[in-house]
């Protein structure tokens, strides 16, 4: 089938599905404390329908999907998607982004089931930080969860992910160094971005890469780059002088990855969605619900993809919010 390019040249190769809105944390970054108001059943995508939309979008060159939410593991049955996505031709990976909190019982099915790689979002390590912020007293249960993914190698890596805030972030940095110097955890800090339904980004809130870098640096010498990923890849990757353990830094604001930006978002209720800070989405729900056949389905995801935004404005006066904020979207 045609592969999927859009008019700036880029290769569309990687999916993000959310598979459901609802979440089991309320992260302060994220979501109002009150949850917001859930999308109906009928309203959302059928594992049959994320199966079908998947395998076009595979046929048109997409080789990595990764299931998010929403908290993922909150919907039943995931390792029975998994299983249905791992068989489909060409996709090259398959992972999960999960606040971590119920793989204690999930990490095996889900290894079973074909799952390749794994995000743990976990933004502190001690326990009232952690309370505060996700709004739920469950960091245990998160580091057991990780620790009962170990178990299971066919998952690999195991990428632990954590919001980089400013007056929050900076104390806790080296012992996220130490978890990834001990665990076989690759540790990576993202930059907070304005999708928090409660609008609470500020600028000022901003904890730059280059600045846990350099927190980083002055206790462990100068960084040693990891060469040899993608050139989608939207980490900048650090190993250390001893090459024990792997960091990265995930820099959308301050070194914005747009113009290789590889990506495409399904949201739970079938919507696809161009770039996080998309504006508009193409509704496929309502295509895999008409008798439209696949050829249609597909040119329905080209003509989207070909749309896709040039880049986000974050910082400058043309910025606009999405129409959704993070959990809607599938981060
Ligand atoms: N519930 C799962 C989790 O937390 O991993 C998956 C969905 S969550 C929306 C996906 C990722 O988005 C998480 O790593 C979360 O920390 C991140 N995220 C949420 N709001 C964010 C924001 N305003 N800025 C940067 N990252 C954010
Ligand atoms: Fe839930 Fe993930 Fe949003 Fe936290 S970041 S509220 S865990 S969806």
């Amino acid at each position: 089938m045609e592969q999927l390019v859009d008019s700036y040249g880029r290769h569309i190769k990687s999916m993000r599905i959310s598979i459901t809105d609802k979440c089991n944390f309320r992260c302060t970054y994220c979501m109002p404390a009150e949850g917001l108001p859930w999308l109906k059943k009928p309203e959302i995508l059928t594992y049959e329908e994320i199966v079908r939309i998947s395998r076009v979008a595979v046929d048109m060159g997409i080789e990595q999907i990764r299931l998010t939410g929403g908290e993922p593991l909150v919907r039943r049955d995931v390792p029975d998607l998994v299983y249905q996505l791992h068989q489909l031709p060409g996709l090259r990976s398959l992972s999960l982004t999960t606040n971590g909190v119920l793989l204690k019982d999930q990490a095996r099915p889900l290894a079973e089931a074909g799952l390749t790689r794994i995000n743990v979002s976990l933004d502190s390590l001690v326990r009232e930080k952690f309370a505060k912020l996700t709004r739920r007293d469950q960091l245990d249960r998160v580091l057991i969860g990780l620790e009962e993914l170990e178990k299971y190698p066919s998952i690999h890596p195991i990428k632990v992910n954590a919001v980089a805030m400013r007056d929050f972030t900076e104390e806790e940095v080296l012992d996220f160094v130490q978890l990834a110097r001990r665990k076989a955890y690759v540790v990576r800090w993202i930059e907070f971005m304005p999708l928090d339904a409660d609008q609470i980004w500020r600028k000022e809130d901003i904890l730059t890469g280059a600045e846990l870098k350099a927190i980083i640096e002055a206790k462990y010498g100068p960084l040693v780059p990891v060469r040899g990923g993608d050139p989608s890849e939207t980490a900048r990757r650090y190993t250390f002088s001893d090459g024990i353990g792997e960091i990265g830094f995930i820099n959308p604001v301050s070194e914005p990855f747009c113009s290789t930006c590889d990506r495409i978002r399904l949201t739970a209720d079938g919507q696809l969605r161009t770039c996080l800070f998309a504006t508009e989405e193409t509704d496929l729900r309502a295509v895999v619900r008409s008798d439209a056949d696949d050829e249609q389905l597909a040119q329905t995801i080209r003509r989207a993809v070909w749309h896709k935004e040039l880049k986000h404005y974050i910082g400058d006066k043309r910025f606009k919010r999405a129409n959704r904020s993070m959990s809607m979207i599938g981060g």
